[in-house]
């Protein structure tokens, strides 16, 4: 019954309302959120279970996928669900502070782990493809991403634009589940956006959702409309269905020069994700299931002629920057020998926060309605009255985002601030002031998280970009300090064989064993960022160690 109102394929819905089906809100959370994950308002491909990001699923397939619902539907608050790569496969005694779901996916042994000898075992059934937060049932759609590209865009401003991108223009091609942030958060930001992507239909999931203001498939038509745009410095954005090497030859063939430039193709998966050179989709389509081998050269290919542009236009003058798809990598292999010859934006712009402990916090409305976020947001600007760019934000969020599924918030919020924000939400619950409980989680993409040397710790100041002990204690601590549920990826966002991260949610739900569960979680998790950039060697870490009292080893 439950399966045929909520999860019948391909037409996902999470439950709403305060109404449990499941027997304790702990396990109702992990299903809402995982039928939330594909929602079609939601995910960019439910039939085939593909959240975002590539191929990145929330369950293994169709069968797996009812059959966690159905346990979950039936587990108790002494046990726990044990998910590998997205197939249910057995369940474990614990305790009432435990995590309920524990989540492995996509995980291979070192020496084994790249895309061949992954989609060997994913072609017989046998893994599948967690991304970050498709596979640990936290993604919110591309609000998720929209708050943290916002701020890499702001931060590029205030370094190289006195602090404004008004006027200036914004180049970048994908504009697919997490690509399509961009032009929102750049026009929030105050620049005027030019992004390509190959597929119409991404482009046109960007227009109903008001990420952009128009599509075009005349690439004269998208350069006079930002051209002008930039001269009466007005922040457009603008969506044109090409390739994007192609766009970038066009552009420098007639001179112009972007102020800042970068790149969401799906490049971290060279046969499943980006699209060659010269190829329409469905041609795409067919090589991919005929010749992978031919594909993938193709595919290298074009992106080292890709890569190979954007370093044409970094030489005339604009910013470039890697925007966390390993394209650089693939480029490299490609034939491109200066690949990397600009940054990735960690280094650039986002490790100066990572060093306090903030990240991708985010948190979702299990009741359904949007005024709980509302509440929730109302609630974190009285609380944190001196945060004058997060009120900024929540102000800017509640006008421009329209929600994706069940009503969520994201927020960049550091040590100190996540606990408190917790402590908030779980009281708001408690006193009925919001009509469900909150799921509060983020991107396995935050501070402590995550290793994967050509992303979050690229140049990692003592030279430890590949050491991946740091995402594994935060998820032993996050499982001990009792998260809601808890999980371990590989290759998310960079691709197979180069990155290990984990993720968490945690669910405030007034109860008291709650606020204790939240005490522990959202102290020990940004902490860890913390440990790990003062291991490294960052001041500003330790600075906050010192503030926050976490015993750090001088
Ligand atoms: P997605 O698969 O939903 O979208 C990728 C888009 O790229 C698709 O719309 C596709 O049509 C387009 N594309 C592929 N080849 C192209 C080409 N040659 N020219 C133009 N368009 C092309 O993926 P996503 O979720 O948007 O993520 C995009 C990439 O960015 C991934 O590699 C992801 O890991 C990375 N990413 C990084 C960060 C970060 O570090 N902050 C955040 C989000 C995404």
């Amino acid at each position: 019954e439950f399966i045929k109102q909520y999860a019948s394929h391909p037409n996902y819905k999470a439950p709403t309302g305060s109404q449990l089906h499941a027997k304790s809100w702990q396990t109702e959370s992990a299903l809402r959120m995982l039928l939330n994950n594909l929602d079609a308002e939601v995910a960019e491909d439910p039939s085939e279970l593909v959240v975002y990001g590539g191929t990145g699923q929330a369950a293994r397939n169709v069968e797996s996928l009812q059959k966690i619902i159905e346990l979950l539907l039936k587990l108790e608050n002494d046990e726990s669900l044990l998910v590998q790569s997205g197939k249910p496969v057995g369940i474990v005694r614990t305790h009432a502070e435990a995590p309920r779901v524990l989540i492995a996916n996509s995980n291979l042994v070192p020496a084994w782990s790249n895309w061949e000898h992954f989609q060997s075992l994913k072609e017989r059934g046998l893994m599948m493809y967690g991304q970050m937060t498709a596979g640990s049932w936290i993604y919110i759609g591309s609000q998720g991403i929209l708050q943290g590209t916002y701020e890499t865009f702001v931060a590029c401003g205030e370094k190289h634009f006195g602090g404004s991108l008004k006027g200036k223009l914004v180049v970048t091609a994908g504009l697919g589940g997490m690509g399509g942030a961009q032009p929102l958060a750049a026009t929030m930001a105050g620049a005027t956006f030019l992004g390509a992507d190959i597929d119409p239909t991404r482009i046109q999931k960007r227009l109903d959702t008001k990420y952009i203001d128009r599509m075009t498939h005349s690439y004269e038509e998208a350069r006079d409309w930002v051209m002008e745009a930039k001269a009466k410095g007005e922040n457009l954005s603008v969506g044109l269905v090409a390739d994007a090497g192609d766009m970038l030859e066009q552009l420098i063939a007639d001179g112009i020069v972007p102020e800042v430039l970068t790149d969401q193709t799906s490049a971290h998966d060279p046969v499943f994700g980006y699209v060659p050179n010269g190829m329409s989709l469905e041609e795409a389509v067919d090589l991919r299931k005929k010749d992978q081998v031919k594909y993938k050269d193709l595919s290298l290919k074009s992106m080292a002629r890709h890569v190979g542009l954007m370093l044409d236009l970094q030489k005339k003058g604009s910013k470039t920057f890697d925007y966390g798809n390993n394209i650089r990598e693939f480029a490299r292999q490609g034939g491109e020998p200066n690949a990397f010859d600009f940054n990735g934006f960690v280094p650039e712009y986002v490790r100066p926060l990572f060093c306090e402990g903030k990240g991708p916090f985010r948190w979702a409305a299990l009741s359904g309605d949007p005024e709980d976020i509302y509440v929730t947001d109302q609630a974190l600007i009285e609380a944190f009255p001196e945060n004058k760019h997060m009120i900024n934000w929540l102000q800017e969020a509640q006008k421009k985002v329209s929600f994706q599924g069940l009503p969520c918030r994201i927020c960049w919020l550091g040590m100190g601030e996540r606990e408190k924000a917790g402590l908030i939400f779980n009281d708001l619950v408690k006193t009925g002031k919001v009509k469900a409980p909150i799921v509060i989680g983020r991107d396995h993409l935050d501070c402590g998280s995550v290793a994967s040397p050509n992303r979050e710790t690229e140049g990692m100041k003592d030279g430890t970009d590949a050491v991946s002990d740091w995402p594994l204690l935060n998820l032993m601590s996050n499982a001990t300090g009792g998260a809601t549920w808890i999980s371990f990826h590989h290759g998310g966002g960079v691709g197979m064989g180069y990155s290990q991260h984990a993720g968490m949610v945690v669910l405030a739900d007034g109860t008291e064993r709650a606020e204790k569960c939240l005490k522990r979680v959202l102290h020990n998790d940004p902490a860890m960022g913390i440990f790990r950039h003062h291991d490294a060697g960052y001041d500003k870490a330790s600075k906050f160690a010192d503030d926050f009292d976490l015993n750090v080893w001088k």
